[in-house]
């Protein structure tokens, strides 16, 4: 099929070179110049594993192409996914200045029949507005992405479900063939359901996370261990073990901004959904608990604290809402000079942060270091060599929870955690 993609964001590119690589006839389309020139020239400027190789080989092959240009992007296409940013805006309501910019476009150049499909994560009855919007010129379908930055491909291919929501055999059609190969469940629904499928999805998810949190510090003050407890109310397959890790908060791109935007729209239609609101407190407050487990370690001031992590989770190099941005920021207010690395996030990071000291190499961070921070649970940081950290310093805080307390109290360090303090 002829499909343009606009946007060529992290969603966007994903989605574009896993179609190219199913053998369809891809556009990506993006305003900004710098990123769709990168791509001509064979770059990647998204990390994310296997991403840029899947990049290369399709643009190679011509399946895959670029433009800034919407107009002709759209030219012939007879899927049309809109994938761009959904930011908050100041009060929590999700900002669709893109999307309206997106839809009026296509308005303006689209003079054939085609299927445009919401993928971005919008409130419920975006996609209702949209279709008055292209009444007579396109069907609307919703059709949310699921997928995990740091995983994207694998996750673009196995999915756990398709949602479409449409209201169009036609685009339903469309939208079945192009996913039949993937062999996985297609959920077909109405435009409403399929945008509140992925709202709930997110902040359910968010949800595990923080009360994940909750527990942990119960076990810290009740002398238990977050670890163990969680394995045990995860093997019950009606909770799952996923997404049940305890530790400093989840942040990036989505869970902070989809539930916020959920709230919003709960509020908007007068249900209360103070739920919702505890699942975000508790995980604003997850960084000054860290932050906590530092100050009963050392005071602060003037101390050279190094934090292992930038990236809001592992295998990505995007910084946005990160927890560990948070935690450097409060750092540095209480006077702390603070030293990173991070496999793939610095240049990002860079945007975000003053006066940090930024490391290509994790050892050459932990150099003179008063206290260690880890912020992301990179693998690597997993099977670092601890005597080498311990040459530097034996004041460990692990917002991750990604080392043996006992082992780590056995080699003598001052280590602390997230709900494993026993
Ligand atoms: P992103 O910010 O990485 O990319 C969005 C891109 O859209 C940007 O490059 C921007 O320049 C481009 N853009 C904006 N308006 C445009 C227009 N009118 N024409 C062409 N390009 C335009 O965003 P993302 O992380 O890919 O997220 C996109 C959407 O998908 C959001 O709604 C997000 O909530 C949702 N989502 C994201 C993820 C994720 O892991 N990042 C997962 C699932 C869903």
């Amino acid at each position: 099929m002829k499909v343009a993609i606009i946007g060529t964001g992290y969603v966007g590119l994903t989605t574009g070179v896993c179609l190219a690589e199913m053998g369809h006839d891809i556009i990506c389309i993006d305003k900004i110049k710098s990123k769709i020139e990168a791509f001509e020239k064979g770059e990647c400027p998204i990390y994310d594993p296997g991403l840029p190789e899947l990049v290369v080989s399709n643009y190679r092959e011509k399946r895959l192409l670029f433009t800034t240009n919407l107009k002709e992007g759209i030219k012939n296409a007879e899927l049309i996914f809109i994938c761009v940013g959904t930011p908050a805006k100041a009060n929590g309501e999700t900002d669709l200045t893109y999307i309206k910019q997106a839809v009026k476009e296509i308005k303006e150049y689209l003079d054939h029949y085609a299927v445009v499909v919401q993928k971005s994560t919008v409130p419920v009855q975006t996609a209702q507005w949209i279709k008055q919007q292209l009444i007579e010129k396109a069907d609307v379908a919703v059709n949310p992405e699921f997928l995990r930055e740091g995983t994207s491909v694998q996750d673009f291919f196995n999915p756990d479900r398709i949602v479409i929501g449409t209201d169009s055999a036609r685009a339903n059609g469309l939208l079945t063939e192009l996913y039949k190969p993937l062999n996985t469940p297609i959920i077909h629904t109405d435009l409403n359901s399929a945008e509140i499928i992925k709202n709930a999805s997110n902040s359910f998810l968010a949800m595990k996370i923080s009360y994940a949190n909750l527990v942990a510090k119960l076990c810290d003050k009740a002398k238990a261990d977050v670890h163990t407890v969680m394995a045990g109310v995860g093997m019950d397959k009606r909770i799952g073990k996923e997404f049940l890790d305890a530790g400093i908060g989840y942040g990036g791109s989505c869970f902070p901004k989809d539930l916020e935007s959920f709230e919003a729209t709960f509020k908007q239609h007068n249900v209360d959904a103070s739920l919702l609101d505890g699942v975000r407190k508790i995980n604003t407050e997850q960084v000054e608990y860290v932050l906590s487990l530092v100050e009963k370690t050392l005071d602060v001031k003037d101390k050279v604290i190094t934090v292992l992590g930038l990236a809001f989770k592992p295998n990505t190099d995007d910084v946005r809402m990160s927890q560990s941005i948070v935690l450097i920021k409060k750092l540095q207010a209480k006077g702390a000079k603070v030293k990173a690395y991070d496999p793939k996030a610095i240049e990002n990071a860079k945007k975000e942060l003053e006066n940090v000291e930024f490391f290509e190499d994790k050892y050459l961070a932990l150099k003179g270091a008063d206290l260690v921070v880890v912020a992301t649970n990179w693998p690597e940081f997993k099977t670092m060599d601890l005597y080498k950290i311990k040459e530097q310093t034996n004041k460990v805080i692990d917002g991750r929870n990604i080392f043996d307390p006992e082992r780590m109290k056995g080699l003598g360090f001052d280590y602390k955690c997230v709900g494993r303090n026993k």
